[in-house]
């Protein structure tokens, strides 16, 4: 059994009138007839109690789509004890038996699933066709096919010295306990991978979702069955997480937590983890990706189309709802007329509106409380004689969550959009004076407590290597003449360092790494 080194899931562009529209279009058609009941998996059963919860597009406020049942502390305990029964058995599986569940997942994803995933996060969590796509098939299926690659490296690797009569051996087991994992809504790919991983390796998981993503969470939990995966090794509940912490975070058998989401929520649990450190019977693994201030900075020698395609894609694609999204950015006096009319004129041309009629590039964002603190932060700027809004600024929530994409340029680098996240579609630009770039390298690396992403834009090569070096702890990933975002599984491993997380890598071997706790065996013969 060898697993060849994966190639990255192609991603559909859904040509009108495609055999692969006219299947979308069919399972949106279908989603959009029924009204789901959206259970809860412990230990594979399907759990429909608890307080009912209704599900609705973000673009589409009036539709109900399903209903979910907000969990009790009994279901926690339920999935502690679900978790606990599956683990010997799931951690003696041979490694590719547990390997092949998630090569089948990701066939099974690439094919028949395919066309209900994209339904469910275009519907769920309003992403246009192409970008459910990208995110729930093509770097999910890059999740599934890297990491079980990536997990037979690392198991190959016995790198002792075993001098006669001696025999060292390294053994690649699970964490002893389980672990939880909290998801978030922006990414279907890494709602499952953060269970997914740590399941790989061994480990038997509870996953608490953002109650924005359980509807496409559901479908990841029949596909997860679907390809296999033995009931109780990913358990899926809907309790408050406030209520998942207080049993979780006091159980002994607490190992380990896989977590994506806002840098508050994971400083918090980190102390709560710390409180109860005496409790537990290992040291849990501690693994978070949360916020970002993304930016892109351009120097004079920068070419001005390449810096505006740039500000648009890495700033408004996916409404901007990606940790990695660009924020802020700080371009040259000299280049600025150029970036801006271009950056204007093709902002002109986006298309608002729901993901159903295909061919919008901007859809809702996410929810009611995500909509009225983007919306806030617009009219803080309006408000202020320093910032200027060039594009959009406009908001509705009648009908569904929209924002447009908006661009703010500011006098003040330290404007309150240049330095808070804001997880939306907006934009603040600082446009600073060609021979201030040093100054400007220094306010880009010291405006925010973040280090996620961020792009430098520039012709000359001197100028790259300085500005490599000189923003060498500003992002954990770094672009040279591309936009921020837009990480491929396999190829750029994503995550950032200061308050946007503990930087082990998605889609990588360090990763992994943190779900296997090795034991050395030495025999003498
Ligand atoms: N990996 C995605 C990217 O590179 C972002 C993931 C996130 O938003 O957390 O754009």
């Amino acid at each position: 059994f060898n697993i060849d080194i994966p190639a990255n899931e192609p991603v559909f562009n859904y040509a009108p009138e495609s055999a692969e529209t006219k299947e979308l279009k069919e399972a949106l058609r279908q989603a959009k007839s029924e009204t789901r009941e959206l259970p809860a998996f412990i230990n594979g059963k399907r759990i429909l109690e608890g307080e009912k919860v209704s599900v609705h597009p973000p673009h589409e406020r009036s539709h109900t789509l399903g209903h979910f049942y907000r969990g009790t502390t009994e279901h926690v305990h339920q999935a502690i004890e679900a978790a606990a029964n599956a683990k010997q058995a799931w951690a003696d599986t041979p490694w590719h038996e547990r390997a092949a569940v998630f090569l089948r997942a990701a066939d099974l994803l690439s094919g028949p699933f395919r066309a209900r995933m994209n339904a469910a996060t275009m519907l769920g969590q309003s992403k246009n066709a192409y970008q459910a796509d990208i995110d729930a098939v093509a770097e999910l299926c890059d999740f599934f096919r890297f990491n079980a690659y990536f997990y037979q490296e690392i198991i190959k690797d016995q790198p002792l010295h075993s001098p006669k009569p001696t025999w060292n051996k390294l053994e690649y087991r699970p964490l002893e306990g389980f672990v939880l994992a909290i998801t978030p809504f922006n990414f279907t790919s890494i709602a499952a991978n953060l269970p997914a991983a740590p399941a790989l390796c061994g480990n038997t998981v509870i996953w608490k979702p953002a109650e924005t993503q359980i509807y496409s969470a559901v479908v990841i939990m029949e596909l997860f069955e679907a390809a296999g995966l033995p009931p109780g090794v990913i358990n899926l509940i809907y309790t408050d997480g406030p209520e998942v912490g207080n049993i979780v975070f006091k159980h002994r058998d607490f190992a380990g937590l896989h977590f994506t989401g806002s840098t508050g929520v994971f400083q918090n649990l980190w102390k709560e983890i710390g409180n109860n450190i005496t409790s537990y019977r290992s040291y849990p693994r501690i693994v978070g990706e949360t916020g970002g201030k993304d930016f892109i900075v351009a120097h004079p020698s920068s070419d001005a189309e390449q810096v505006a395609v740039a500000c648009l894609r890495g700033s408004f694609e996916f409404q901007g709802q990606k940790c990695s999204a660009a924020s802020r950015a700080y371009l040259p006096a000299s280049l600025w007329p150029s970036i801006k009319e271009r950056l204007v004129a093709d902002m002109d041309t986006l298309k608002m509106g729901t993901v159903e009629e295909f061919g919008n590039f901007v859809n809702a964002v996410i929810d009611e409380r995500s909509f009225d603190k983007i919306a806030k932060y617009i009219d803080g700027e309006k408000a202020k004689s320093t910032s200027e809004i060039i594009a959009g600024g406009g908001y509705d929530k009648s009908k569904g969550f929209f924002i447009e994409p908006t661009v703010i340029v500011t006098t003040d680098p330290h404007s309150t959009t240049m330095e808070e996240e804001i997880f939306g579609p907006v934009l603040t630009i600082y446009v600073y004076e060609d021979d201030q770039w040093e100054e400007t390298l220094k306010l880009v690396d010291t405006t925010s407590p973040y280090a996620l992403t961020g792009a430098v834009f520039a012709q000359d090569r001197q100028v790259i290597n300085h500005a490599t070096r000189a923003l060498e702890n500003s992002a954990g990933n770094f672009y040279v003449n591309d936009k921020p975002t837009g990480a491929v599984v396999g190829q750029q491993p994503f995550g950032g360092a200061r308050g946007s997380g503990t930087n082990d890598k998605a889609g990588s071997p360090l990763n992994l790494h943190r779900w296997i706790s090795m034991r050395l065996i030495k025999e003498n013969f």
